[in-house]
């Protein structure tokens, strides 16, 4: 998270003081330290402007120490519990790796994350300086294999910061914080992605999806679609991550952040005036085929819903292949601000899959690999598609990575009934 309401940069120089046994760190580099009255005293100063938004940590800290390149890693924990501290400066090293590639260089020769107490559980980028509570961070459980990694998750949000909010901060109107969260979220799905294999990017979409959704339903004012969000976190964050991964998916990665880049060069460290949600859509719609501005439009400039389902999978035998019948069912419905639905006919590239018998279990987040990946144009009411494929075929699934703003994905998986050849 990061919020800030500050129109300048400015310079940065601190002081602080603090016990004989502590160590105290402030935004920027370290210039001095000294004891004085016994207490330990250190200065730190940045050498480029900053926002005016700066945070103190204390603590009987450890510190462990590694290096990306030129930039120093640092992480000051507590000692008692240092499980996780590898998981972060791997995160750091990754995203570094990432955002320095696709998006800019890094404008710090340091990074640090600083743990703590679990009087609120949140982290929050500040200029090279992360404070992470050790609710979220230090204390996860992360020996689980199959889970997210959601300490590396919020170390690459964080950091994705540094990009989204201290090179570029949106202007203070409607859509300011789609140019923060929701880059920050795209940022990091990105290197999780690189990380994990977009087989397991599923899991963290459906946490999202369900979000968004659940939470939409609970609204007290006014949903707004994601161009023009006031702060919502159900908006910016769960849908933002959504709408970003479908964005990417269709138009691909390097299109996205060549759109990205463009905006980097066109605002990274400029005064007023700043950029709007309208003008990342801009440069996503830049470098998105005609016939994919529509789906931008629905994307980020309405509310929209999808209702996809498969309601028939059947297959026959036929020799040494299996012919396989799908059936779905599709449609797509506008909202306003209160939930009132409205149809709009759907014309849109639709993932379909065809799974073997290897996982049994359709509410089983991790698919297998399927036997059938295809992206097919789906249109309103039923259509019905055939494939052929060589293993006995179990499941189909339409959006079954669940990439679309789907209102009920748990029926876009479905069983296949299978007859043999002449029966
Ligand atoms: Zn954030």
């Amino acid at each position: 998270m990061s919020q800030m309401g500050v129109a300048e940069r400015t310079g940065f120089r601190a002081i602080v003081s603090t016990a004989s046994d502590q160590i105290a760190v402030a935004p920027g580099y370290l210039q001095r330290e000294w004891e004085q009255d016994g207490r330990r005293h250190f200065e730190y100063h940045m050498d480029a402007p900053i926002w005016p938004f700066a945070s103190f940590s204390s603590a009987r800290y450890a510190v462990a120490r590694d290096s990306w390149n030129e930039v120093n890693i640092e992480v000051y924990h507590d000692p008692a519990h240092a499980y996780n501290v590898s998981s972060m400066i791997e995160g750091t090293k990754k995203s570094l790796d990432y955002f320095t590639t696709e998006f800019s260089a890094y404008q710090y020769r340091q990074f640090r994350i600083l743990e703590f107490p679990r009087y609120a559980s949140f982290a929050q980028s500040f200029p090279n300086t992360i404070p992470f509570s050790e609710a979220i961070g230090f204390l996860a459980d992360l020996r689980e294999e199959d889970d997210i990694d959601y300490v590396f998750y919020v170390t690459a949000h964080e950091l994705a910061h540094q990009w989204w909010a201290h090179q570029v901060i949106g202007a203070q109107v409607q859509g300011m914080t789609v140019l923060v969260e929701t880059l920050a979220q795209y940022s990091a799905l990105m290197v999780m992605e690189r990380e994990y294999g977009p087989q397991k990017m599923r899991r963290f979409l459906k946490y999202e999806l369900d979000n968004y959704l659940s939470s939409r339903g609970g609204e007290l004012i006014e949903e707004l679609p994601l161009k023009l969000v006031e702060n919502q976190g159900y908006v910016h964050y769960r849908k933002g991550s959504v709408v970003m991964y479908a964005l990417k998916d269709l138009i691909g990665e390097d299109k996205v952040n060549l759109a990205l880049r463009r905006l980097l060069d066109r605002f990274a460290f400029k005064g007023a005036p700043f950029p709007r949600s309208s003008d990342l859509i801009d440069e996503l719609r830049a470098v998105a085929a005609p016939e994919h501005q529509a789906y931008i439009t629905d994307l980020f400039e309405k509310i929209t819903l999808y209702d996809m389902k498969v309601t028939q999978a059947q297959a026959r035998k036929e020799g040494d292949e299996y012919l396989v019948t799908v059936t779905v069912s599709a449609g797509k419905k506008y909202s306003d601000g209160a939930g009132a639905e409205t149809d709009s006919p759907m014309d849109n590239l639709v993932d379909i899959a065809v799974f073997p018998q290897a996982s049994p279990d359709l509410a089983d987040e991790l698919l297998p690999e399927p036997l059938i990946f295809e992206t097919r144009r789906i249109t309103d009411g039923e259509q019905t598609f055939d494939f052929r494929v060589s293993e006995l075929p179990v499941q189909v699934g339409i959006d079954p990575y669940l990439k679309m703003i789907d209102r009920n994905p748990d029926d876009n998986l479905k069983s296949v009934e299978v007859s043999e050849a002449g029966l």
